[in-house]
């Protein structure tokens, strides 16, 4: 019998719209965790009964969290990784600006935008600031879901072309926010929202949101057009699916590790290059009694599926897809593999995924990029090389990947959760 999922296209949509920053990202997934019994803990304390039970850990955007049924220190564990950040606009440090009788603030691109997609829409802004308290520091998540921001196009009748005009990230992304010769301090603003002292705001990690709402679209209402797709699509449907395997979780271990800065290279404190994923496993390892070598046996049964959103074939651009591998929305979950291992999928990987589809009785498409364009890249070589695991790239198929808006289909949500659900409980 497939482990069933309770993911779905609105609930997608719900989760979407909750997560406008990595930081809300890992604090809508901690509360779902937290309503099905998982405990947070803190990474600066001893985990002694860490081993066994429901728990996940909380490094700024990023969050692992665990379902142990066996205490065998050696056993194997099962991941689903994905990532939680996407490209967008965020806020430099100087950022107000008065231009021509406008009261402007200075943005600037997080990886790899699609600056066309962000004109003309009315931006909120979010994410996290480090607040000084007492002697100290604390963190404030802010939210602010109203139309403070917009960049504006330029019209087409100052364009150097009638087609429009090439985007430069230094210029043409500054925001307008106000009227008036003297520049306003959004700063004050956020702060003043946020509850906090404007003076006690010691650093930010401020971003724009579109505040259009997610919602299903198309004459059968079987797509998706939503924000962040790429990946809170997997954020959604890896946490449905680890819920899901936390209530027959045997004698492996399921695990979700998301992780912040993927867009950017994934190479911080929290991104996936770091040490978050392998020290708590370690951990957990070391709360089952084991010791070095049990980890190390544990790592070597171990398989990980790192999901990221994969291309639909484009339809007003199907030259620009590998012809021999058409990829359909709504046609199920997809493999992803590249020779040059900006994928990290292997043949072990690939065995894993295969069966976990046929288990949930979902089909498979397998994508490779054109030999002739560079392929992006995900977690999955990261997170391979960190742990030594046979690691498989997968993801659901969408449209317009790093645009302000994005396409999915609405049956690849439950389709991908069972997948991945099957992947976690083997
Ligand atoms: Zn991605």
């Amino acid at each position: 019998m497939p482990v069933s999922t309770s993911a779905t296209a609105t609930g997608l949509c719900a989760f979407v719209d909750a997560s406008p920053s990595p930081f809300h990202v890992v604090r809508t997934v901690a509360a779902e965790l937290a309503a099905a019994g998982f405990t947070e803990l803190p990474e600066s304390r001893p985990w002694a009964d860490a081993g066994v039970g429901r728990y996940f850990v909380v490094r700024g955007g990023s969050l692992v969290a665990w379902a142990g049924a066996a205490a065998d220190a050696a056993g194997a564990f099962r991941v689903v990784g994905a990532h939680t950040d996407s490209p967008n606009l965020r806020v430099k440090q100087h950022v107000d600006l008065a231009i021509a009788g406008w009261q402007m603030v200075a943005l600037e691109p997080y990886g790899g935008v699609l600056l066309n997609s962000w004109l003309d829409r009315e931006l909120g802004v979010s994410g996290r600031l480090t607040v000084r308290s007492g002697k100290g520091m604390g963190h404030t998540l802010v939210r602010i879901d109203e139309p403070l921001l917009r960049v504006p196009q330029l019209a087409i009748h100052l364009a150097e072309d009638r087609r429009g005009v090439t985007l430069d990230p230094q210029r043409h992304v500054n925001a307008v926010w106000g009227v008036g010769d003297e520049p306003r301090s959004l700063l004050d603003y956020v702060a003043e929202r946020a509850g906090v002292a404007a003076d006690d705001v010691l650093g930010w990690e401020l971003m724009t949101h579109d505040l259009s709402p997610s919602r299903l679209v198309g004459r059968d209402l079987d797509l998706v057009s939503a924000p962040r797709l790429d990946n809170q699509g997997t954020c959604y449907a890896g946490l449905q699916a680890f819920l899901a395997a936390a209530e027959s979780a045997g004698a492996v271990t399921p695990v979700l590790a998301m992780f912040d800065h993927e867009e950017v290279g994934s190479q911080s404190e929290r991104g996936a290059q770091s040490d978050l994923l392998p020290a708590v496993l370690e951990r957990i390892v070391l709360a089952r009694g084991g010791g070095r070598s049990e980890y190390l046996a544990a790592l070597a049964g171990s398989v990980c599926a790192s999901g990221d959103m994969a291309h639909a074939t484009h339809p007003n651009y199907p030259e620009r897809h590998e012809p021999l591998h058409r990829i359909r929305v709504n046609g199920g979950p997809v493999l992803k593999v590249n020779q040059n291992l900006r994928y990290a999928t292997d043949a072990v990987g690939t065995a894993a995924f295969a069966l976990a589809c046929a288990e949930a009785e979902v089909p498979l498409q397998r994508y490779v990029h054109r030999a002739d364009l560079p392929c992006g890249s995900t977690i999955g070589p990261m997170t391979a090389a960190r742990t030594g695991m046979p690691t498989v790239d997968v993801g659901a198929p969408q449209l317009a990947m790093h645009s302000a808006r994005e396409l999915m289909g609405a049956h690849d949500i439950p389709a991908y959760a069972a997948a991945l659900a099957a992947f976690l409980t083997p």
